[in-house]
């Protein structure tokens, strides 16, 4: 125990404790740019009630693993409706994005070489220690440095494996550079596209999908239910092939309880809502946009967001602290990214943008950056200490 206090003492020092906090159905009473909820989905009447029917007709939890009794109708269902609307031969439904990633990566990567990206998802770097294969880590969105490992390569086997969508940056990766890299060396090139389902491309149907890499047999993407779905629970995308190795040796599919039918059924629905309603994907992104001319406008560094994800990056964890709390004394609630989540130096605020965004709700947001901007530009209040 005095280890862990003496830890937990020299985080608090640095500013990187964590605060857990429960919240209230309403968020508190705050306006919400800190979920991931981005087309409001989540409390949609017509996903909320697909749940509830899923759960009434097949229980509150799925009973076992996919391979025993954690498959139901539902489950089949969904694999083929996600992978038809991302426009993939196959997909596998995962109880998590997290334990999506953990599969695609290790399984698809073992005892080979994977290539991934410094700014990767965390599930991804945890995939990768547990593939057992020589991890390379490359600058971010570098695509040469991507090429020239593949090339010097002595294991057989290589895979490539980035975000479509960087969690925090909110970047696109360039996946048409990368599938090219990956071909021509013959690699598996492997897109999380967690931030970029329901937000990029047509009707939502992802970043590799607008870069013209849907249903290429060398291209595998791995899918979170949990993000712009409204729902819980992740997918991988891929080749008979793929789908074939995960179910056979993919620990975190086998072991695992399969996903809840619920969640199911409301990822069902909410992809039914997308095939309907094109402009919703639009539409947050277009929100995304107003969000980050608002932060530019007032002196703030952030980024041309490409999806929904609009960082705005402050420096020092405190400095981060200090504004998200500020965002909150003006009746915003953010997402505040310190490290080891982001480099050191580049802690930021987060802010996710919501197709249900109205303009008010910007009239409100242009009040709390305009105080983030001010206290950016007070005296340090120790915030480098
Ligand atoms: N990949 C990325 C890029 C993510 O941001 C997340 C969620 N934070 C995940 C994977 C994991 O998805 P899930 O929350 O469904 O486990």
């Amino acid at each position: 125990m005095d280890r862990l206090r003496a830890a937990a003492a020299r985080r608090e020092e640095a500013g990187l404790r964590r605060d857990l906090r429960p919240r209230t159905p309403d968020h508190d009473g705050l306006l919400d740019l800190a979920s991931n909820d981005y087309l409001g989905l989540s409390r949609d009447e017509r996903i909320v009630e697909a749940a509830v029917r899923a759960t009434r007709e097949w229980g509150a939890g799925s009973t076992g693993s996919r391979l025993v009794t954690g498959s139901t109708r539902l489950h089949a269902e969904l694999e083929d409706r996600l992978a038809a609307f991302a426009g993939a031969s196959g997909a596998l439904v995962f109880s998590s994005g997290y334990l999506a990633n953990l599969a695609a990566v290790a399984a698809l990567g073992r005892d080979g070489l994977i290539v991934s990206d410094a700014g990767n998802h965390a599930s991804i770097v945890d995939a990768c220690r547990l593939s057992r294969s020589r991890v390379v880590v490359t600058p971010h969105g570098d695509t040469e440095a991507v090429a020239k490992v593949l090339a010097e390569r002595h294991e057989e086997h290589a895979l490539v494996v980035t975000d479509a969508v960087f969690s925090v940056d909110g970047d696109v990766a360039p996946l048409r550079a990368l599938h090219e890299a990956a071909v021509r060396h013959g690699a598996l090139l492997v897109v999380d596209e967690a931030h970029a389902l329901g937000v990029v491309g047509d009707h939502g149907r992802g970043a590799a999908h607008a870069a013209g890499l849907a249903g290429r047999p060398d291209v595998v993407r791995t899918v979170t239910l949990s993000k712009s779905l409204g729902s819980q629970g992740g997918a991988v995308l891929g080749a008979p092939e793929v789908i074939g190795t995960l179910v056979d040796t993919g620990r975190s599919f086998i072991f695992d309880t399969g996903l809840a039918p619920g969640c199911a059924g409301a990822a069902l629905a909410a992809l039914d809502l997308l095939e309907a309603s094109p402009g919703l994907p639009a539409r947050a992104r277009e929100r995304a946009r107003e969000l980050a001319a608002l932060a530019r406008g007032l002196g703030l560094e952030t980024a041309d967001p490409a999806a929904a994800v609009v960082p705005v990056v402050l420096g020092p964890p405190r400095l981060a602290l200090a504004a998200a709390a500020l965002c909150a004394d003006h009746g915003v609630r953010v997402g505040c990214f310190r490290p080891p989540s982001v480099p050191q130096g580049r802690a930021c605020l987060r802010l996710t943008a919501r197709a249900d965004l109205r303009s008010d709700d910007l009239v409100v947001v242009r009040g709390a950056l305009t105080a983030v901007a001010e206290l950016t530009k007070g005296p340090s209040r120790g915030w480098d200490r």
